[in-house]
């Protein structure tokens, strides 16, 4: 049966009829046709933290449109400059400079540009089990289904293994010796890696990790783009590591989806080099207004003490969930940090619509189960969607 939508739906087979049909949303809830509610168990696509309807973000968006809705990618302007500044002190890393993009994938795009520009080296080591975004670049260094229709061209992609499968890095030294560290610009990483099933490297693996880019002059490109902005449980999650990376891709959180927007944070080498050098790169709406003032709305958002402390309440509940969850005879792994938590089971998951029908929207694929809820969620609000997904996975229905 074919679709028979005018527009396609994303990374699936089309359906004949979508798989859900949105009047409204509000809060951490969908509002479908015919009135029915159903909670945003997943922030959307891990971007809509701060929910659905933050009067914080609409305001600053409207204000925003009335003073000057467009700008030049070139000017300068006080929203563009204040901005930056709070974003930069918010990643807590010293100096460097902000380069603004519409999208997740354009961010790391651009990271990749400049990391191989500035090196003048080709080859990125990337994760075997990764997500970097749609586009053709950031495709070449995603290591998942996605890419594998597209011919990108990956000849300059070096996979190293998953940070559980070499916690001390003796094989990706391995790698990186056979590969030529003369030959390779930089190592791109989630920090803790989203839709691909929430691993949350060792200490001792982003150690040592960080090391070999110092001794082989590799830059390290940290994909933040789903766990930043809070949602591992630090502002950012390289900030739990200790990491200080070269670049670091954002978006998702960074306008809470309200806006299409994103950014790359480079470090002083990079700003040195492009002060000698041109920076090849650039975009239509290059540091656009309205996202910049959405941004300027979640950072101030997320300095409240009121939204912090419901927040790390949130978090605890979510970690007591996942201690119950462990103790259930058909779960084999739980991995959780902050708002994000992947749920593996010992058989196929429940498929998706049996617990979008039951009012939860989750990722539900082959064995794993992925939650990530919105940070403006009340506790009694995730400690129902949690009781019932435990109901769900322990019924006589569910995996056994
Ligand atoms: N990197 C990561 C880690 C992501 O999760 C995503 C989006 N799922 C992207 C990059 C790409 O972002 P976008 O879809 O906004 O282009």
């Amino acid at each position: 049966m074919k679709n028979s939508y005018p527009y396609y739906f994303t990374w699936s087979n089309q359906p004949e009829s979508g798989p859900f049909s949105v009047v409204r949303a509000e809060r951490d809830e969908f509002i479908l046709e015919g009135g029915k509610r159903v909670y945003d168990f997943l922030s959307t696509s891990f971007q809509t933290n701060y929910g659905h309807s933050q009067p914080a973000i609409c305001e600053a968006i409207k204000q925003q449109l009335d003073e000057m809705p467009i700008a030049s990618p070139k000017a300068s302007f006080a929203l563009k400059e204040r901005v930056s500044v709070q974003l930069q002190r918010a990643l807590q890393l010293d100096g460097g400079k902000l380069f603004y993009t519409v999208s997740g994938s354009e961010a790391v795009e651009n990271a990749l540009k400049m990391a191989r520009q500035m090196t003048g080296r080709r080859t990125i080591l990337a994760r075997q089990k990764s997500y970097h975004g749609a586009s053709l670049g950031a495709l070449s260094v995603t290591g998942d289904w996605r890419n594998e229709p597209h011919f990108t061209v990956d000849e300059y992609t070096v996979r190293i293994p998953e940070p559980a499968d070499d916690p001390d890095l003796r094989r990706t030294t391995e790698i990186v010796n056979a590969t030529g560290a003369e030959s390779i610009a930089a190592v791109i990483v989630e920090t803790v890696s989203g839709a691909n099933g929430v691993a949350i490297p060792g200490q001792a693996w982003f150690d040592a990790l960080q090391s070999l880019c110092r001794q082989h002059g590799m830059l390290l490109i940290i994909d933040e783009v789903l766990c930043g902005f809070g949602r591992t449980g630090t502002d950012f999650a390289f900030q739990s590591y200790g990491v200080r990376p070269d670049l670091v891709c954002l978006s998702k959180g960074i306008t809470g989806g309200y806006i299409p927007f994103g950014a790359v944070w480079t470090g002083p080498s990079i700003v040195e080099y492009y002060d000698a050098n041109l920076l090849s790169c650039g975009l239509t709406n290059y540091a656009h207004p309205l996202g910049l003032a959405a941004l300027e709305a979640v950072l101030k958002l997320s300095s409240e003490p009121a939204f912090n402390d419901n927040k790390r309440h949130l978090e605890q509940l979510l970690r007591a969930a996942c201690n119950r969850l462990e103790a259930i005879p058909s779960v084999r792994e739980v991995r959780c940090c902050g708002l994000l938590a992947a749920i593996d089971l010992t058989l196929p998951a429940p498929a998706w619509d049996t617990f979008f029908q039951r009012g939860l929207h989750l990722y539900s694929k082959k064995n794993s189960l992925i939650v990530a809820p919105p940070y403006i969620s009340t506790p009694e609000r995730l400690q129902a969607a949690l009781d019932v997904l435990i109901e769900i996975i322990t019924s006589p229905d569910g995996p056994k």
